[in-house]
């Protein structure tokens, strides 16, 4: 539609379609034609079915490139980060569609290699530990999932050379866990963050939505909402993560429906127990046969500090020592 005849519009030149590489060897190609000289690569690395999240993803990573770098988008669904009885098989598949929207954004490369072109030797035996924050939360829901994700991840590192890989902040554990990975790897890549796209009725958008019946979607609901209602106690300025977790909980109970596999506030740069200030409420829950995960940034009060403060308008007055555990 938009190879009309659009040099008479006022509008963006038309986007040329990417370059679609099946193989290694066809990315090794493609890729040693980008010049680093003139911008950077940026890879956005999906599993496809893409949409407004992997969208924004793709905005992020065309600025970030600069008009004369590149964004090189990898298309795999992940075989080694599916546990046994998950949706690998009936995970979407919508190659067409994601070549169309890599275009209208601007990527320059698209990898979609095959299962066996990833890999080469079968499944792997030598893969990423994601370390004790690998074992929490969606570690603990999913045995293996972070070893996948992060296997995944640096063979995509390797193979695509980029300066700069951009991760979206509503899987927030995996991106805590990519940068860890960076860190401890002494990967030479600069991870970037991209903020959680939403639907207008508030549910995180994900390739799994498709899966939700009108119903499935009402109940799924009740998460987004949840999350909102921790961020207003927190925001109220008192809220520590004992209150911020008691509101979400309150508003999870309103939906019945909704299976809650976690509710936590954390720690954002790894997982563990919040401080106060910057930190994540985090959740995961199944509507219908489809799981769910969220999350939302929060800055927490002092627990001592909120106690205190309602303690002194209270009756002790000042003074009073308000440091306790
Ligand atoms: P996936 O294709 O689900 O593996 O996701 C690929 C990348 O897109 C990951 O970095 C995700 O965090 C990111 N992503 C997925 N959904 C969203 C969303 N709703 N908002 C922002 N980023 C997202």
């Amino acid at each position: 539609m938009s190879d009309g005849p659009s040099a008479m519009s006022d509008g963006p030149p038309p986007a040329s379609s990417p370059l679609l590489a099946r193989t290694r060897a066809e990315l090794a190609a493609a890729r040693a034609a980008l010049d680093p000289r003139t911008g950077p690569v940026v890879l956005v690395p999906t599993m496809g079915a893409l949409h407004t999240g992997h969208e924004r993803l793709l905005r992020a990573a065309r600025t970030l490139a600069g008009p004369r770098g590149s964004v090189v988008v990898s298309i795999f669904v992940n075989p080694l980060q599916f546990g046994p009885n998950e949706d690998l098989d009936r995970y979407p598949r919508t190659l067409e569609e994601d070549l169309a929207m890599c275009a209208r954004e601007g990527a320059r490369l698209v990898f979609a290699p095959s299962a066996a072109e990833m890999y080469p030797g079968g499944k792997p035996e030598v893969t990423v530990d994601p370390g004790p924050g690998g074992q929490l939360f969606e570690g603990e829901f999913r045995p293996g999932f972070f070893g996948g994700v992060l296997t995944v991840v640096l063979k995509l590192l390797h193979l695509t050379r980029p300066a700069i890989a951009v991760f979206g902040q509503k899987d927030a554990q995996q991106l805590t866990l990519v940068r860890r990975m960076v860190t401890d790897l002494n990967l030479d890549v600069v991870i970037e963050p991209v903020p959680t796209a939403r639907d207008a009725d508030g549910l995180a958008t994900s390739s799994r939505n498709r899966y939700l019946s009108p119903a499935d979607r009402a109940v799924a609901l009740a998460l987004p909402r949840a999350l909102r209602a921790g961020q207003a106690r927190a925001a109220e300025g008192f809220g520590d993560a004992a209150a911020v977790l008691a509101a979400a909980r309150d508003a999870l109970r309103a939906e019945p429906a909704l299976v809650v596999d976690y509710v936590a506030v954390v720690d954002p740069g790894t997982f563990g127990p919040a401080e106060p200030g910057p930190a994540l409420l985090v959740a995961a829950a199944r509507a219908g046969g489809t799981r769910l995960i969220d999350n939302v940034p929060v800055l927490l009060a002092a627990e001592a500090a909120a106690e205190g403060i309602l303690r002194d308008a209270a009756t002790e007055g000042p003074g009073a020592d308000a440091a306790h555990h």
